[in-house]
């Protein structure tokens, strides 16, 4: 698959501190890509730096084929990249039914997608008359992810979209995410919900301490108890490894798709698995 999205020696910073050091990564085109670690590993900082709302301090980023990290947010969004931050997207005090026209006016052939986002939001077409911000919850965040694929970008960032959601809600929002996916939209995931994240990847990077630690398929990480442990630690370590061993055990493993790179140095152990994994140790 075509690379869509490629981070080479991506190093990020606030001041002083380098919240990402020597990131290379590739997201191919179609293909879902969640981001994991826990808190403060430097995920929301990374799709901040690709989606222009901060600059690199080093390396490259490229998109669809162009060369993106020194441009200006809107005009990276206008090569269709849409970044979802954490915990926003919407304008409150409109109503949902604007909210989708705000979103959709810059954007050619709306019809399309306006009926498409009907299709895949039930909801949002029930409620278009109420004000966004009197939505519950989960709603807005359907709303949110709704007026991102009215843009029919070639690539969606989604940073954290379950954050608050009950397990009822995030469940049925990865059940959209999987259609969004199979209309064939790129998908770069920030998530905490680990099993739902790996069950909807194709390949999975994990981050430590701003650099990254794995790159695999998602069923990799089944013959990587201790790293997966180590890098995630407590119940996302518990959910990832679960997650993998129903991947990863009963069917014949798969090559991660199109190239993944880690930027971080390999070091294998013996008993490693063939095929795209890259790892680093924490220290
Ligand atoms: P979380 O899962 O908690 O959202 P994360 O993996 O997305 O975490 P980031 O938000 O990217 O992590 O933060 C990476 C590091 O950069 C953290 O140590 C954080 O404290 C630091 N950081 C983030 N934003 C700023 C900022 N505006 N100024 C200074 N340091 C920051």
């Amino acid at each position: 698959m075509r690379p869509l999205l490629r981070l080479r020696n991506v190093e990020a910073r606030y001041g002083a501190f380098v919240a990402l050091q020597h990131v290379s990564l590739i997201v191919p085109q179609g293909s879902v890509v969640a981001l994991l670690g826990p808190n403060g590993v430097g995920k929301t900082t990374l799709l901040r730096t690709v989606s222009g709302m901060m600059s690199p301090s080093d390396g490259e980023i490229t998109f669809d084929g162009i060369r993106i990290d020194n441009m200006p947010d809107h005009a990276i969004a206008r090569l269709g990249l849409e970044h979802i931050p954490e915990g926003r997207g919407i304008f409150p005090t409109l109503t949902v039914r604007e909210n989708l026209q705000m979103a959709a006016y810059t954007t050619e052939g709306m019809n399309g997608s306006i009926e498409r986002v009907n299709q895949l939001f039930p909801v949002l077409q029930q409620r278009r008359d109420q004000i966004a911000g009197t939505l519950s919850g989960g709603e807005q965040q359907m709303l949110s992810l709704a007026r991102s694929i009215i843009t029919q970008p070639k690539l969606l960032m989604v940073d954290e979209l379950s954050l608050g959601l009950a397990p009822r809600l995030v469940a049925q929002l990865f059940d959209t995410l999987e259609k969004i996916k199979r209309d064939g939209t790129t998908i770069l995931l920030v998530e905490q919900y680990v099993r739902y994240a790996l069950r909807l990847a194709d390949i999975v990077v994990i981050l430590h301490k701003g650099r990254v630690a794995f790159i695999g398929e998602p069923g990799e990480l089944a013959h990587e108890g201790k790293l997966v442990e180590a890098y995630l630690g407590g119940s996302q370590a518990e959910s990832a490894t679960a997650e993998a061993e129903e991947q990863g055990g009963p069917r014949p493993r798969r090559r991660a798709s199109g190239g993944a790179t880690s930027g971080a140095r390999p070091k294998r152990k013996p008993s490693a698995p063939r095929g795209s994994t890259r790892r680093s140790s924490p220290s």
